[in-house]
């Protein structure tokens, strides 16, 4: 049984079944949007989080990140990791999961697969970000990189954006093609068009949006500014770590650059190219209406996103939510059941010991 705040027999567990039911239940369309109004919620209390940057441990081909949040009621960390060789080996690139905990009593309430849940969290703030950013307008968005995430950036930017043409691109032309195969006669997606390119600049040219989602571990420029026409929107999804970019640093001078959370953006994001004065704006202020977004039609806008624990805080509460109420997931024994919370003992304490014990205590009782 899923547990509630006052449960405390149980930790809810949630594999990527579980999230893939409650997505098949309600509709990839409906996730997305439930997701997104969680996130701007969260975007909208941004000083009511305890924040930090993520902590990292590099190695020669990836990153394993830790990714830890807090408000006054509730806790999350995510363990996720990028290694873009991965997929070579049958192993995914971004693998995850998560814990929901309680702030009051410490208790872990729920631990959630994040792979799944991470790919749909990214895609609803690409949206959430180009839905303040992008000019209203937008309907083609440039996609490059069409492996794991691809995907879910499609449907969020067609479902919440109202993006009607899709061109894709990736050095992989496999890849292209298991997205073609997940998207084509898919009802979730029947009036958008999917258009195949054979270049990166075939892609972009004429486009109102482009999301880079590629996964390499260099410094790479794969969007040059020579590439940008009047009002065009960037969604830079895959430059997320030291070493790890996309975006050539002309196009960031060229463009009003936002970010989720500024001190890890400029380690990790395509910002990390640029000097420590060069001005970016947060999300949370545009979102709050205390900065501008977009101030004209032919601007430049470029959402360096890398992935914020607060989406992963929004999300792990909204997989939460719905998993309680449609009864998804089981409970697991992960955190001990004592009869006496002084006696952690009591778990491996020998038979023998408890019965001497009881029986002391009944020749005490009877001499008494
Ligand atoms: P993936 O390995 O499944 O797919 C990446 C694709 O990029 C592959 O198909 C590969 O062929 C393609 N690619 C690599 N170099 C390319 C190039 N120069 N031009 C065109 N295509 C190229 O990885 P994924 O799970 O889809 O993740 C993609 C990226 O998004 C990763 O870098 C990951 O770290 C990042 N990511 C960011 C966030 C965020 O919040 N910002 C969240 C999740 C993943």
């Amino acid at each position: 049984m899923p547990n509630t705040f006052t449960d405390r027999s149980t930790t809810l567990f949630l594999s990527p079944q579980d999230v893939a039911r409650l997505v098949g239940q309600q509709g990839i369309s409906a996730t997305l949007k439930g997701l997104a109004s969680y996130i701007t919620q969260d975007f909208l209390r941004w000083t009511a989080f305890d924040k930090s940057a993520r902590l990292a441990a590099h190695s020669p081909d990836g990153v394993i990140e830790l990714m830890p949040i807090a408000d006054a009621d509730s806790y999350t960390f995510k363990y996720v990791n990028g290694h873009p060789k991965n997929t070579a080996r049958g192993l995914s690139t971004v693998m995850a999961f998560g814990v929901l905990a309680d702030v009051a009593t410490g208790l872990p309430l729920m631990i959630s697969e994040l792979t799944l849940t991470t790919a749909m969290r990214t895609a609803a703030t690409s949206a959430v970000a180009a839905r303040a950013l992008a000019r209203p307008d937008s309907r083609i968005m440039a996609l490059i990189g069409n492996g794991a995430q691809s995907e879910f950036q499609a449907l969020a930017f067609h479902h919440l954006l109202g993006i009607e043409e899709i061109r894709l691109y990736d050095i992989d032309a496999r890849a292209t093609a298991k997205l073609l195969g997940n998207l084509r006669n898919n009802p979730d997606c029947a009036n958008l068009r999917l258009v195949v390119c054979e270049s990166i600049r075939g892609a972009v040219r004429g486009a109102d949006i482009i999301t880079t989602v590629t996964a390499d571990k260099t410094n790479a420029t794969i969007i040059t500014a020579d590439m940008l026409e009047p009002g065009m929107h960037i969604n830079g999804v895959g430059g997320d770590c030291p070493g790890k970019t996309e975006i050539h640093a002309d196009v960031l001078r060229a463009a009003r650059v936002f970010v989720e959370y500024e001190p890890q953006t400029r380690v990790e994001g395509d910002l990390q190219h640029m000097p420590a004065d060069f001005s970016v704006t947060e999300l949370w202020q545009v979102l709050s209406k205390q900065q501008p977004g977009r101030e004209s039609d032919t601007q430049i806008t470029m959402f360096d996103s890398v992935g914020f624990a607060m989406e992963d805080f929004s999300a792990l509460r909204y997989v939460h939510d719905l998993a309680q109420a449609m009864h998804l997931g089981a409970g697991i024994a992960l955190i001990p059941q004592l009869n006496d919370p002084k006696d952690l003992y009591q778990l491996i304490r020998p038979k023998t010991v408890a019965l001497r014990a009881s029986s002391e205590e009944t020749v005490e009782a009877e001499m008494a």
